[in-house]
């Protein structure tokens, strides 16, 4: 009897150690269009949060969150394979995006009295780095690593001077790192150059607390850590005013759920949220500040958000048209939202914003922690 107890004890703990394995493991998710293969690594903890993330764009695949019951759901949009992240469904989920994330006003800025001229990809501006090797398109190198308090993987990519326009040699390292005790993913990036660069990253993770494929965000009830947002041209580019929230349709001060006012924003460009917030300076001694926090009613899931960036573009999905997503279910318009951590958009045309223009000898470094809990 205590030889069968303890066979039993040993297979169990054999078990315990298996399913939180020390570095996460990879598998293959097929290859790229250009032929390249694509690897899924699976980092887990022992709170229930399951992330999956790929090598074409260190992109979030999947994203797994207990809600108020314990039972885990995929709260981000995203495809089952790297096909269905080639198509034109695919709106950046879940990806890292840059050089530039955002946009750069006719795609043209000069710099140490050199012209550039990137891509026109979104009506007469660039957009989130580019057409074909923006950093959401390219195959990043992956080293998964394992910590006290959690495993990660790191994910590298140096994107070649004048790659997608952009000047000098751009060396970036992208950490995701999964804390073993609570629900907490960590995104740390960095960069360096060799030419003075404009770089601006954030990651394009499509949100929804109640599910991937469930039919609205409308009500999520949010809260943004801003005072100040950045107004906009109807091309969606920053008319360089810092303005406030205070008695308009984006004071998310306390509380709101996003479909309270989002009908008073239709007949704008945006056709919804769709706005640079200007955070808030950290509390003294702190290096990151609150952004947000997002909270989905039904599943009890709350997600906290911190970060060292000056601002978030919060954007409430509303170019989402119906296409199939995981498992072929269709993601309808608004049926997701992304907190895009970063700094403000055309920073390159707008010297009163913080600067997005890194010097060789210096380091980007950038965080931003996603935290959940349920009620
Ligand atoms: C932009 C949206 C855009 C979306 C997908 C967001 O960051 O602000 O205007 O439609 O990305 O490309």
């Amino acid at each position: 009897m205590n030889l069968i107890r303890l066979m039993l004890l040993g297979l169990l703990s054999f078990q315990a150690n298996w399913v939180f394995a020390d570095v996460p493991v990879a598998e293959s998710f097929g290859k790229t269009n250009r032929g390249e293969d694509v690897e899924l690594y699976t980092l887990e903890n022992e709170s229930g949060m399951v992330v999956k993330v790929m090598t074409r764009g260190a992109t979030i695949v999947q994203w797994w969150a207990p809600d108020a019951s314990g039972t885990a759901e995929d709260v981000t949009l995203g495809f089952d394979d790297v096909a269905g992240y080639e198509s034109e469904g695919n709106q950046y989920f879940g990806n890292v995006t840059g050089r530039v994330c955002n946009r750069i006003a006719l795609g043209k800025f000069t710099l140490d009295g050199s012209d550039y001229s990137l891509a026109i990809n979104n009506g007469p501006n660039h957009l989130h780095g580019g057409v074909e090797r923006s950093l959401d398109k390219v195959v990043w190198k992956a080293r998964p690593f394992s910590a006290s308090d959690g495993h990660g993987v790191k994910f590298t990519y140096t994107s070649p001077d004048c790659e997608e326009g952009y000047p000098g040699n751009l060396a970036i390292t992208l950490k995701y790192f999964l804390f073993k005790a609570e629900n907490r993913l960590a995104v740390y990036y960095s960069a360096t150059t060799d030419k003075a660069t404009p770089v601006n990253l954030t990651n394009h993770t499509y949100f929804n607390l109640g599910g991937e494929g469930s039919e609205t965000v409308l009500d999520h009830v949010l809260q943004l850590n801003a005072n100040q947002y950045t107004p906009c041209d109807d091309t969606l580019i920053p008319t360089g005013e810092i303005a406030d929230v205070a008695g308009t349709d984006l004071d998310f001060r306390e509380p709101t759920a996003v479909g309270d006012r989002i009908e008073n924003l239709t007949a704008t460009p945006s056709l919804g949220y769709d706005h640079n917030f200007v955070l808030n300076q950290p509390e003294s001694g702190q290096e990151t500040r609150m952004a947000a926090v997002l909270f989905e009613p039904k599943s009890g899931r709350r997600l906290r958000i911190d970060t060292t960036e000056p601002g978030v573009q919060f954007y409430s999905g509303n170019f989402l048209n119906g296409q199939k997503g995981k498992g072929g279910k269709p993601y309808a318009h608004r049926s997701a939202l992304c907190l895009e951590t970063q700094h403000y958009p055309d920073s390159v045309h707008h010297e009163n914003f913080p600067t997005t223009i890194l010097q060789p000898g210096e380091t980007f470094e950038s965080t931003t922690i996603y935290s959940f809990s349920t009620e």
